[in-house]
């Protein structure tokens, strides 16, 4: 992953054009042995992912979208200690609504 450095926090930059400045938070999975949960535009959905039985350890992904279209995958995997990190690029999807990401906003209030 790349980031920029801000004066508080890093920002976390677009895989594919760089910008800081247009990224939102798709999903985020969390596969342990094949039992999978994932939080994202659906809500919170729980299934088996038998396709990543091939992990050495329990993996964290997360799903970004830029509002010029490209989509990445951040994934993270402990072994022994050490915690793997690779990017994988997703197919161009652009358009994406406000409620097609994580919750950005602030909560409501009662
Ligand atoms: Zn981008």
């Amino acid at each position: 992953m790349r980031f920029e450095k801000g004066p508080d926090h890093d920002l976390v930059r677009c895989e594919v054009c760089g910008s800081p400045n247009m990224l939102h938070i798709r999903a985020v999975r969390v596969n342990q042995l094949g039992d999978t949960v994932s939080i994202g535009p659906a809500g919170i959905e729980h299934f088996d992912d038998t396709t990543k039985t091939h992990a050495r350890g329990s993996i964290v992904e997360i799903d970004f979208w830029c509002e010029a279209g490209h989509q990445f995958t951040a994934a993270f995997q402990f072994h022994k200690g050490q915690v793997l990190h690779e990017v994988r690029d997703l197919p161009r999807l652009p358009g994406l609504g406000p409620n097609e990401f994580l919750w950005e906003g602030e909560l409501p209030r009662e």
